[in-house]
């Protein structure tokens, strides 16, 4: 048997208002070459400033990642030539990154592991190249588009710790997860500000050695390196049984086929020709500035599921998915804040609250129900002014209209019916319509009893008490 050892680079764009070196826009939805100026395209002269909030957002991140944050830092240049690269290199960090040693725990199938961080660093995005015609080698001419040029990117690279498609897919859940928190990222992966590079190999379970390394891209989304990887181990496990031999190699996964593609083999690492950026001061991170941070950082996903578990004696499946965003766990505790029923405000939340989400497709950032309304919807059931199953409807007209709970109950006259008169006339009614089933109560019979409480229900619209009603009924048909 065969084990795959994953490692993965995350590259994410920074939600930074202007770019890395320079103070053009970093939107995404820009006319080409809108937002360029002569430090992006690398114009003769021009000199690159270090965007500090960029530099901030690393460090920010690297300690969510639990890595030591270098005292010493700074640029260097990485060479190559390429059209969506105007300068001909990229301003990068490669001898001293901001964070290293890191680590995240990651839990897959009910048990944790911890995956390490082996470095996080700031580097610059490069322009982009749109193909007239569709492929880069069916195109009659390429345009380059270099409002991207010089976004801040940070880069995320873990050591070959992953041992298993579906492992990888969690860890990447859990770093998006954590970088969302951080508000340091948008994370969107159809916009391109995520993006994903793995690299797989198989050795015999057990071993410590490594094999030989493929390269995996054109990785849309999780769940394509997810598919990528179970193909890869499953197409090098059968290579290496058979005798065959794995070549060093980047291969690009075809989303339509759901296979792998050989692309370009590797005979050796590209050289580079790395060497620090001069036109850059370096950096000296100082400790108290990497304390203030450290400050601010936000409760992360791992720490609050915890809480969730332990302060409000949620089941762990219920912590794990309200603490999936931070907006919502924050609408959960907001929700918890005035009514204490944390399970009763959970299942609420999971239940009919993600059901309409779902069915409107409606994120929580967007939903008109305010957190207070859940409350006050809850506790008018506990106080009888409408029943549990007449609150469903309340609930879905508070979903669509953004009202409150009472006025909905209002004007809709929702009000459980528990005035002992009023509904005695009521039973009276559905007694004397059902006189063959009243005998069989008063013969003992329990279904029967049912039958004449669902009449009433059905009289009222669902406003009687039903434990008032069942009273009644037991009263005025007993021996
Ligand atoms: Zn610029």
């Amino acid at each position: 048997m065969f084990e795959p050892v994953i490692g993965i680079e995350v590259h994410t764009q920074l939600k930074t208002e202007s770019k890395l070196f320079c103070s053009c826009s970093t939107r995404f939805d820009a006319a080409p070459n809108r937002n360029t100026c002569p430090v992006c395209l690398g114009l003769p002269g021009a000199l690159p400033v270090l965007n500090k909030k960029a530099l901030l957002f690393g460090i920010k991140t690297g300690l969510a990642f639990n890595c030591e944050i270098a005292e010493f830092s700074g640029f260097d240049r990485k060479n190559y030539f390429y059209p969506d690269l105007s300068k001909n290199y990229q301003i990068t960090q490669d001898a001293f990154p901001i964070g290293t040693n890191g680590h995240i725990d990651v839990m897959t199938d009910g048990k944790t592991r911890r995956i390490r961080i082996k470095r996080v660093h700031l580097e610059e995005d490069a322009g982009k190249s749109v193909h007239e015609g569709g492929t880069i080698t069916g195109a009659a001419y390429s345009l380059e588009d270099y409002n991207r040029a010089g976004v801040p990117l940070l880069e995320i690279v873990s050591e070959p710790d992953i041992r298993s498609p579906k492992e990888a897919y969690e860890y990447l859940l859990m770093l998006r997860r954590i970088l969302l928190y951080l508000e340091v990222s948008d994370c969107k992966m159809e916009e391109g500000s995520l993006r994903c590079d793995v690299n797989i190999s198989i050795r015999p379970e057990g071993s410590d050695e490594f094999g030989t390394q493929v390269e995996l891209k054109n990785l849309n989304s999780f769940r394509a390196v997810e598919r990528s990887l179970e193909y890869e181990v499953e197409r090098q496990s059968q290579l290496v049984a058979s005798g065959g031999e794995v070549i060093r190699e980047t291969r690009h996964w075809d989303e339509a086929s759901q296979v792998t593609v050989s692309m370009r083999r590797k005979e050796r690492a590209e050289d580079y020709r790395y060497f620090p950026e001069p036109d850059l001061a370096q950096l000296n991170i100082r400790r108290s500035w990497v304390d203030e941070i450290k400050a601010t950082l936000p409760e992360l996903p791992a720490a609050r599921r915890m809480r969730f578990i332990e302060s409000y004696g949620l089941p762990e499946y219920d912590a794990s998915l309200l603490t999936d965003t931070k907006e919502l766990a924050d609408y959960f505790e907001a929700v918890v804040r005035e009514y204490g029923e944390a399970k009763t405000v959970s299942n609420w939340i999971m239940g009919e609250l993600s059901r309409l989400m779902n069915a409107t497709g409606i994120g929580i950032e967007s939903v008109k129900v305010r957190p207070g309304d859940i409350a006050a919807m809850l506790k008018m059931i506990d106080k009888g002014t409408i029943s549990g199953k007449i609150a469903k409807t309340v609930f879905e007209e508070m979903f669509a209209e953004g009202k409150s709970p009472e006025t909905i109950v209002k004007e809709k006259g929702l009000v459980q019916i528990t005035d002992e008169e009023e509904l005695a006339k009521i039973v009276d009614c559905v007694i004397e319509e059902n006189r063959e089933v009243a005998d069989q109560v008063r013969e003992g019979k329990d279904k029967a009893l049912g039958f004449l409480v669902g009449q009433v229900m059905k009289m009222t619209k669902g406003r009687a008490n039903p434990q008032a009603v069942n009273k009644l009924l037991r009263q005025r048909l007993a021996n």
